[in-house]
């Protein structure tokens, strides 16, 4: 299955953490990994002093299952150093979010898919548009191309989208 897989993170050498990440995933069984550039955006809703965060995305063949993939994910934030309990909005060395499992939709509880906020978020439409602009998003299917440009038109100067 093809899937997508956003990395943030605001901590440490968030590139070095980046490619160690690619490098776990691959290690873990994701193969063909294609990542983006990364983009740097100033925080919001973040308490003052919060660095920058860096975001990217990448694409790759999964074999297992979606939650076979959730929990290699889970495990390279937790051994890149991501405490295993945390709050959404502070910082964090790692984050990585599944985006899409082919044009399949899933909702448990520990995963849903496609990413709830993905949407919504330039920072991650914008490095999956680069890598995978035709992608179609269920549930309606519309590109990630097109999702960018419809954002982009709606919220033109807004750079740092929560
Ligand atoms: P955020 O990504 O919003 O900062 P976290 O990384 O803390 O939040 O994730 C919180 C929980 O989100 C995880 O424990 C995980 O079970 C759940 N989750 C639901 N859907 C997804 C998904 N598509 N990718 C990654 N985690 C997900
Ligand atoms: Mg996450």
């Amino acid at each position: 299955m093809q899937v997508a897989i956003a990395l943030g993170g605001n901590i440490g050498d968030t590139e070095g953490l980046f490619r160690r990440a690619v490098q776990m995933l691959g290690e873990g069984g994701l193969q063909g990994v294609r990542v983006s550039r990364t983009i740097v955006s100033t925080p919001v809703d973040c308490v003052p002093g919060t660095p920058e965060f860096h975001n990217a995305a990448l694409t790759g063949a999964w074999q297992g299952t979606a939650l076979e993939l959730l929990a290699l994910t889970q495990r390279i934030e937790r051994s890149l150093g991501r405490p295993a309990v945390h709050s959404s909005r502070e910082s964090r060395t790692m984050d990585l979010d599944i985006l899409l499992f082919g044009e399949e939709s899933l909702a448990l509880p520990e995963l849903v898919i496609p990413h709830p906020r993905m949407i919504q978020r330039r920072f991650v439409l914008e490095p999956l548009a680069e890598i995978a602009p035709d992608w179609h998003v269920p549930p309606e299917g519309t590109t990630v191309a097109e999702l960018l440009r419809k954002l982009l038109l709606a919220r033109p100067g807004d750079k740092e989208m929560v």
